[in-house]
């Protein structure tokens, strides 16, 4: 059927969908009329994503973290058949269904020890409201009130209702649009950069002051482990994690980590935390839970918090979305985990980090560019400068590659199913990016 998206759809047709996109349709971050038009995609497969006029992308984003094992992959496509012919969404209030439940089970095998209770929900942002609730509700109902506020660093990126805005970092999550309507957390500074580097004493000593200090008004410790995602693309040493999990045992606050960007696989193990033997009380996925065919999270926590859940005042956790444990999702989610349980992955995963490592080598002789870094299937090239982003897009779209690169950032997490050749344009088209990103003075 190839070229079957061009007929009946013609040049005047896109001309006339593209006006409705620019004048009546936000964008993530958007502005109405946006800046620039976007790129009309009408299939995608493998790897690529397929424009209207015919041209191919090899996708670098993973659509955002989510398309792990690339676009229209079999088993995925069987999995939301099946179920379809089930049913697509039943309400989760006094039903439920065997999607679902395989996929609780699933979940509480694959993630750290101790996580064994489930809550399934729509989205990323959903989960870490999820999150703070158990927090609150847990820490209320062992504790008493009074502990209103969590603990987190800087340059984090948690999602954007306000929940879990609130957790963003205070500048980049631009918290002074919206005033006091913003909660008003304790920001750590920001772990020190560096995977592999020691951890530093001073960080260290700051974060324990201050938890120290605010420990009688906090609940938890909210963090995303090992890689900062959104806020800025950074990777700091899961001893920052470690740490954060004594304090967090020694003042009786619970640790909750966010997986939503570094869950399956992403930096090489299964979860982030992995890679500091860290063990959270609660934990937020989502973005590749369904391999990025439908929006869907879940926010994980262990028996002891559960149970001070449902021994405290409300008697149980105050959350329920219409679309919970959305069957078609939940179906997906399991036939991706099914195929993560394969362990393809792992190669997968270290290959891309070898390729990503030899072909963004280069970068760090360039001009403008301050960092070159990589870790499991991301590869980030930060420059010196705020980045002419439509430039840099357009040269890596010539390369033949779709990337979406964000303040001084460019940067790929490519699907984990790339060959070495597709990956070697992605570095390709970091580079040419890097090279076009200065705006002209
Ligand atoms: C994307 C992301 C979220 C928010 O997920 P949405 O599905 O976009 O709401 C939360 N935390 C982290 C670490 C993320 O990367």
């Amino acid at each position: 059927m190839a070229g079957s998206h061009l007929e009946g759809r013609g040049e005047g047709d896109w001309t006339r969908l593209l006006a409705i996109d620019r004048e009546q349709v936000w964008h993530p971050y958007g502005a109405i009329p946006a800046p620039a038009a976007p790129l009309p995609v009408v299939s995608a497969s493998g790897v690529r994503l397929t424009l209207a006029d015919g041209r191919e992308l090899i996708d670098g984003m993973s659509s955002w973290w989510c398309a792990v094992h690339g676009y229209r992959h079999p088993e995925l496509d069987r999995a939301l058949r099946a179920q379809l012919q089930s049913f697509a969404h039943v309400m989760f209030g006094g039903l439920t269904h065997e999607p679902a439940l395989r996929l609780a089970e699933q979940l509480v095998s694959v993630t750290p020890a101790g996580l064994e209770r489930v809550f399934l929900c729509d989205s990323g942002s959903v989960a870490v409201e999820v999150a703070i609730k158990m927090c609150l509700q847990a820490q209320r109902s062992r504790l008493g009130p009074g502990r209103e506020r969590l603990l987190t660093v800087r340059g984090g990126y948690h999602g954007d209702t306000f929940g879990a805005m609130a957790l963003c970092d205070p500048v980049d999550g631009m918290h002074r649009l919206y005033g006091g309507a913003v909660a008003r957390h304790v920001f750590a500074e920001r772990p020190p950069d560096g995977f592999a580097a020691p951890l530093q004493r001073s960080w260290a000593r700051h974060v324990e002051e201050l938890m120290a200090a605010h420990a009688d008004e906090i609940a938890g410790v909210v963090m995303e482990p090992v890689v900062q995602g959104a806020g800025g693309m950074r990777f700091h040493s899961p001893d920052c994690v470690a740490l954060m999990r004594r304090l967090c045992d020694e003042h009786g606050l619970l640790l909750i980590l966010d997986e939503i960007a570094t869950g399956f696989g992403r930096t090489g193990a299964l979860f982030a935390c992995e890679h500091a033997g860290v063990l959270p009380d609660v934990m937020c996925v989502g973005k590749a839970l369904t391999g990025g065919y439908m929006s869907l999270a879940a926010t994980l926590c262990t028996a002891e918090v559960a149970e001070a859940i449902c021994a405290g005042e409300g008697g149980a956790l105050m959350h329920g979305p219409t679309y919970m444990a959305n069957a078609l999702a939940c179906s997906v989610a399991g036939a991706s985990l099914g195929i993560l349980a394969g362990g393809a992955w792992r190669e997968q995963v270290a290959s891309i980090e070898r390729g990503l490592r030899a072909g963004l080598a280069d970068a760090r002789e360039m001009p403008g560019v301050v960092d070159v870094r990589v870790l499991g299937a991301i590869g980030v090239v930060q420059m010196d400068h705020a980045l002419d982003v439509a430039a840099a897009t357009a040269a890596a779209v010539e390369h033949g590659v779709w990337l979406r690169p964000f303040r001084d950032l460019i940067y790929t997490m490519p699907p984990y199913v790339i060959g070495q050749e597709d990956l070697a344009r992605v570095s390709a088209a970091i580079l040419a990016a890097a090279r076009a990103s200065r705006a002209p003075a």
